[in-house]
Order: structure tokens, then C-alpha cells, then sequence
């Protein structure tokens, strides 16, 4: 999946409420133990960092790849916003 229609797949994910985007008060990163990514929906390989956020939804932690983290915690700032691209 390239990073733009990640990019896209996010933005829906945050707008139909399927992701959070709010409640995420501690992020911890650790390897993976074959964890499905939260944002992608892709397995993370156990070569891969997993990024884990801790909020209101605890015990159930958010689990992203890396990359899709970033795009995530880019795209959560601004829910319903124009895209700035
Ligand atoms: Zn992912």
C-alpha cells in the first residue's frame, strides 16, 4: 500500500470513528510479536517496531506500524479538515 491511499484508508478510519484520534495519552514502541496493525489492517512482521497508544480505550491498545503512526498522529489533529496537500 503506498502512503497516500495509507494516508486516505487513515483519514476515513478517524472521520467513520473506527480509529480514535484523541484519547491517546501514552505512545510506547517495542518490537513486534505479530500484531495486527490497527491503521492498515496488515499484520506486522516480527522484524518490525510496533508503536503502541495507551488511552480511555485501555486495556485495548492501538497497534500501528511505524509509518502508519506517523500518518496517523499527522492526520488526528485535524478531524473533518480540508486536506493541506
Ligand atoms: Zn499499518
Amino acid at each position: 500500500m503506498n502512503e497516500e491511499s495509507l494516508r486516505i484508508l487513515i483519514r476515513e478510519k478517524l472521520a467513520s470513528g473506527l480509529l480514535p484520534g484523541h484519547d491517546c495519552t501514552k505512545i510506547l514502541g517495542g518490537p513486534s510479536n505479530g500484531e495486527t496493525c490497527d491503521a492498515c489492517g496488515e499484520t506486522l512482521a516480527k522484524s518490525q517496531l510496533v508503536m503502541e497508544c495507551i488511552g480511555e480505550h485501555y486495556p485495548k491498545a492501538l497497534q500501528f506500524h511505524v509509518r502508519c503512526f506517523y500518518i496517523w498522529d499527522s492526520e488526528r489533529g485535524t478531524p473533518g479538515a480540508e486536506p493541506t496537500e
